[in-house]
């Protein structure tokens, strides 16, 4: 496979480039390299095919959030798992519809550009919000759900005509799905009416599908969630959307991750974050805490005087980057409570170390006492 020149330098634009700028970056550059401008231009078409596929991918929020996190290739976690970002460039039916939004619809004269529905058309997208647990997002997970998307009709193959019968050729367009009018440089192409621009007319419709030629079925799908997915990411199974049209490609299946909240830990990318409270004594002696981590508890000391809100970070016991073997780290904040509802006992012991205490200022207190006294003077 030849090496694919990066997307943002396909449309000359920055990392940063806003959909804006991508628009009409992508525009400008659709309109100089349109294969109808250059016929026979093997180059021409190669550029056309390459602009369209980075545009593809970054005029979509989505997509372009996963090409800058993994670059050309796209997640492949195996199987049916990521798909990469489900754009053929073998698939040329888009042109039609492409010129149609660049030069708007069949009134531009002499460009020639209307659309045809008789061309290959990709199937519709599907979208299917999932929920999955902290820890199957921390350890991956595989899930089968059930879903329903519009396939061609069993009957009629999807031709929307009755059995035993076909859909016949258009006679105002002779089956192109489209009329010319005028002539020279002024020739306007339109869609044709008599066939919506199918280029077909279905004389008796399929009963099982009252003729639309598609028909809902339920489906299962698996899907392969990896190690270390965030909320809101999109994994992608290729081909599995609604059928294309007139031999284009089936739509993708596009599963959105939702992640519930973990009781204990919150996530920031692959690190975790938690708040855990801590006697007063435990503070000041120094202890042997048990931390929690999504691998079980694992034993961490403290030293001797432990001040609140003192962070300290367990290594490796985050969550796992996507495809690699990176891990991200727990980092743990103690607070320190102060007990209430002491019993006689209790008090008397803290009044005997208040005692012993006094004179013996911490720095912190000393620089406190002294700027009071400046105050004050
Ligand atoms: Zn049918
Ligand atoms: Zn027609």
């Amino acid at each position: 496979m030849a090496t694919k020149r990066d997307y943002y330098e396909v449309l000359g634009v920055a990392k940063g480039a806003s959909q804006d700028d991508i628009k009409k970056a992508y525009r400008k550059l659709a309109k100089e390299s349109h294969p109808d401008l250059h016929p026979n231009d093997k180059a021409a078409e190669d550029r056309f095919k390459e602009l369209n596929e980075a545009n593809e991918v970054l005029s979509d929020a989505e997509k372009r959030a996963r090409y800058d996190q993994f670059g050309m290739d796209g997640p492949q976690m195996g199987g049916s798992g990521f798909g990469g970002y489900g754009f053929d460039p073998s698939q040329m039916g888009g042109f039609e519809s492409i010129f149609d939004q660049l030069f708007g619809g069949g009134g531009m004269g002499g460009m020639g550009g209307a659309r045809s529905r008789n061309a290959p058309q990709q199937g519709n997208d599907l979208r299917f919000s999932m929920r999955i647990s902290f820890e199957e997002a921390a350890k991956g997970a595989k899930k089968t759900f059930d879903f329903t998307r519009n396939e061609n009709c069993d009957i009629c193959h999807g031709s929307g005509a009755k059995p035993g019968t076909q859909p016949e050729t258009c006679p105002t367009c002779n089956g192109s799905g489209q009329v010319r009018a005028g002539g020279g440089f002024m020739v306007t192409v339109r869609p044709c009416s008599n066939c919506q621009g199918t280029g077909k007319i279905v004389k008796e419709p399929c009963t099982s599908c009252t003729g639309t030629g598609q028909k809902k079925h339920k489906r299962t799908a698996n899907v392969t969630i990896p190690a270390g997915i965030d909320n809101g990411q999109v994994i992608v199974l290729g081909g599995q959307g609604e059928p294309g049209r007139n031999g284009g490609p089936n739509g993708d299946l596009q599963v959105v991750i939702n992640v519930s909240p973990h009781k204990l830990f919150k996530r920031d990318g692959i690190n975790l974050y938690m708040e855990m409270p801590i006697s007063f004594t435990q503070a000041a002696l120094g202890a042997e805490l048990e931390i929690p981590t999504l691998d079980g508890e694992v034993p961490h000391k403290i030293p001797e005087g432990t001040q609140t809100d003192t962070s300290f970070r367990i290594k490796g016991k985050g969550l796992p980057r996507l495809r690699s073997n990176v891990k991200g780290d727990l980092v743990v904040t103690v607070r320190v409570e102060v007990p209430k509802r002491l019993n006689d006992k209790q008090k008397e012991l803290l009044r005997e170390f208040e005692e012993l205490s006094t004179g013996k200022d911490s720095e912190r207190q000393k620089s406190f006492k002294d700027k009071v006294k400046e105050i004050f003077q």
